[in-house]
């Protein structure tokens, strides 16, 4: 073990939040020992910004409950931590662990639960990457490695702590997160991983929770190097296990909202993770509005169900929550309002909330060299830039020239027909999933209704879509494209 001079490392407390510091230091005066862990030590010695700090301790979590009292609540099974509110801000404490005891390893090695108490010795042999070893006790102006941290710091290399083998079966997750960790800190992966980071290796990734694996996912979304680790997820085989039925392929569309998703991180924009799902699961969406097409259905029918299905497909790998599935569909619903807007909704479709999403998805459609955005992309764009009148001018316009491509088309296909000025609601947003089963008659009797958007198609009621049930389907019989 090594005892570095904080200085040295380039750190200070003036870096940190008075977050981090109160926790901290409340735990040194009721006489624990505390320290700084982790990305928040790592990011400061790199010289980047951190995302969180974390903080470690040996008081067990009712000890740190009993320091913080009514700030302080306990959370998880798997992995017991307790999460202090400093403030506005929430500082996740972790206890000191030792290696799990046996009985609580699934078959393949995975830990199930990790809440055995120890030393920080023991502690940092529990740790991914050496880099994310590092402890930082702030007021005492030292850091303490264990590991020779610092020379992969130094050399930028990431290395697991242990035989890589046996810590990717304990988690198969810390897969996720080396390729994470390599493209974010721009890494090179150690030959000890990259030797046994192979399919069979990756398979793992099966046993874990679609839960687990949307956190994990929304994680490599919004780290701000998307556009560095698509590449690596397909080369390392990770793609499949993350996306059900998304072929592993970079379209331009795809490398294109990767690259805009990281710029926004870089200038502090907001991102609406879902965004990026939206785009992953555009082309399997298409593909499957096609199957229902074909088929006979109607298009808003088709978008509807194509909707459901291709998302169902998706939770096999990773649950999307119910809001983040509405948004998805809404922004895909947008396509088709902002690709053919009635001239006296457009008003009102640019102050709709799912606007900025449905246009920046169609111009990143656009840019990317869909042509089927028939320029639309680039009408919205300079639609919003206008003045009041000019806008009246510009739907005008955009109404005499819609007449007369009306004209010249035979009035029919996929036309949609003029039909009310409110805007239908965008999707039909389901039940909360556990109480979707109970409520299933009602809505089996609302089949009618079965997408809002069918309406705006003007189907009369006796039309047999109308009449078809919505089947509550069965996730695993749910069948299309190439499964892996
Ligand atoms: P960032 O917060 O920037 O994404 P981080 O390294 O802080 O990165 P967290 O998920 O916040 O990552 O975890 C904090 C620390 O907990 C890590 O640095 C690591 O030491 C430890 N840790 C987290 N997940 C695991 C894991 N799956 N296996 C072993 N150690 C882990
Ligand atoms: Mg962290």
């Amino acid at each position: 073990m090594q005892t570095l001079r904080a200085s040295k490392c380039g750190l200070s407390t003036t870096q940190l939040p008075s977050s981090i510091l109160d926790v901290i230091d409340s735990l040194t005066k009721a006489g624990y020992e505390a320290y700084i862990v982790g990305g928040g030590v790592r990011d400061l010695m790199l010289g980047l910004n951190p995302k969180d700090f974390d903080a470690v301790t040996n008081a067990t979590p009712a000890q740190v409950k009993e320091v913080f009292g009514r700030r302080c609540r306990i959370i998880g099974r798997r992995f017991e931590l307790a999460h202090v509110y400093s403030g506005r801000e929430l500082i996740e404490v972790a206890t000191f662990r030792a290696p799990p005891k046996k009985a609580v390893t699934s078959t393949s090695g995975m830990i199930l639960r990790d809440n055995n108490w120890g030393s920080i010795e023991q502690d940092f042999a529990r740790r991914d990457f050496s880099i994310n070893a590092l402890y930082y006790q702030p007021r005492k102006g030292i850091v303490l490695d264990f590991c020779d941290a610092i020379s992969d710091i130094h050399h930028k290399t990431l290395r697991l702590l242990g035989d890589p083998k046996q810590r990717f079966e304990e988690d198969p997750v810390r897969m996720l997160r080396t390729l994470r960790f390599a493209a974010k800190l721009n890494f090179d992966i150690d030959p000890a991983i990259l030797k046994i980071f192979d399919v069979d290796m990756t398979q793992l990734l099966r046993d874990v929770s679609p839960h687990r694996l949307y956190d994990e996912s929304q994680k490599l979304f919004t780290m701000g190097h998307l556009a560095r680790v698509l590449p690596m997820l397909i080369e390392f085989d990770i793609w499949k296990q993350l996306f059900a039925d998304i072929k592993p392929e970079i379209s331009q569309f795809i490398e294109r909202a990767a690259k805009n998703t990281d710029q926004r991180i870089q200038i502090g924009k907001t991102i609406n993770p879902a965004f990026f799902y939206a785009v992953l699961l555009w082309k399997p969406f298409l593909e499957r509005c096609d199957f229902y097409l074909n088929k006979g259905v109607i298009p808003a029918e088709a978008r509807a169900q194509a909707g459901l299905d291709v998302l169902k497909r998706q939770a096999t790998r990773t649950v999307i929550p119910r809001f983040a599935e509405t948004f998805i569909r809404e922004v895909w619903e947008m396509q088709v309002r902002l690709l053919n807007p009635k001239p006296q909704q457009i008003e009102a479709l640019a102050g709709h909330a799912r606007f900025r999403a449905g246009f920046d998805f169609l111009l990143l459609r656009e840019k990317s060299g869909d042509d089927s955005t028939q320029g639309m992309g680039q009408w919205w764009d300079q639609y919003q830039s206008l003045s009041v009148d000019q806008k009246e001018a510009a739907i005008s316009q955009y109404n005499r020239q819609r007449a007369k491509t009306r004209r010249k088309q035979n009035a029919e296909v996929n036309e949609p027909k003029e039909i009310s000025t409110e805007i239908e609601p965008l999707v039909d947003v389901p039940e909360p999933r556990s109480r979707r089963s109970r409520r299933e008659q009602p809505r089996q009797k609302d089949a009618g209704r079965a997408s809002a958007s069918a309406s705006a198609e003007q189907i009369n009621s006796d039309h047999p879509i109308m009449k078809r049930k919505r089947v509550n389907r069965d996730l695993s019989k749910v069948i299309f494209g190439p499964t892996q």
